[in-house]
């Protein structure tokens, strides 16, 4: 699922019956709108990948902490055919959106879990202790350099767009966890973009039943969200990065 406070955004949902999956997105000119098409794409690939390999199961729920593996993935491996919407100069500057984007998802969603944390720890907060604790937070991971004033009431209020605080508790480090993954796919996709496109597809019709780190390894990737790794996969962003010119 990707939600923006702007009005493009998209989500995939699972037909179960028919062993289909459906995405709805708005779509405006905009790069956003257009990474949250291939975003939800890449669960729509996933969805319909279980249902043809695990079956049209009743009982069948997508793997939570896997989810956004695949929908980062997606968007990593079409890198490089973001030129089929762009210009040659606008393509790189999309590359480089898409790139910083995957950098402020190693930290950005820690903002959504803490601030699910401090509402679950606190119950009896006020709804102006709410807003407060939101514009800290988002101030403190997303908006440090920027100017807000005389927005405070705007931003502290802005969490109601997120269905992820009213729906799914602790999510939103999902979308960090898996972008590391995500991450070493387009590693792999760099060295072999066939076999890197292989491993997707196999990690995505895997057995749901598996652990997370063994649909991982089925992905190609390893699960493992340590120091070394995130430090490791900093500086091949920072690479990337450099690569386009
Ligand atoms: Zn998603």
């Amino acid at each position: 699922m990707e939600i923006e406070k702007e009005i493009p955004g998209g989500f995939c949902t699972d037909l179960p019956v028919s062993g289909n999956t459906f995405v709805f997105a708005n779509i405006s000119p905009s790069f956003f709108s257009l990474i949250a098409l291939i975003h939800e794409m890449g669960h729509a690939v996933n969805g319909y990948l279980q249902f043809s390999e695990q079956g049209p199961l009743e009982e069948y729920q997508g793997r939570a902490e896997i989810a956004e593996l695949y929908s980062h993935g997606m968007e990593l491996l079409l890198l490089d055919k973001l030129n089929l919407f762009y210009s040659e100069e606008e393509f790189k500057s999309a590359q480089r959106e898409e790139l910083r984007r995957a950098f402020t998802m190693l930290f950005g969603p820690l903002s959504g879990d803490l601030f699910q944390h401090w509402m679950y720890t606190n119950p009896k907060h006020t709804a102006k202790e709410r807003d407060e604790k939101f514009f800290e937070i988002s101030k403190r991971y997303g908006l440090n350099p920027v100017d807000t004033s005389g927005l405070e009431e705007e931003i502290g209020m802005s969490w109601v767009g997120t269905l992820h605080y009213i729906q799914y508790p602790f999510y939103t480090i999902e979308y960090s966890i898996s972008m590391l993954g995500a991450l070493q796919l387009l590693e792999n996709y760099q060295k072999d973009p066939e076999l890197a496109v292989e491993s997707f597809k196999k990690g995505a019709s895997a057995d749901y039943n598996q652990s997370i780190a063994a649909i991982y390894k089925e992905t190609g990737v390893s699960f493992d969200f340590s120091e070394p790794v995130v430090k490791r996969m900093g500086e091949f962003l920072e690479k990337v990065i450099q690569d386009i010119h």
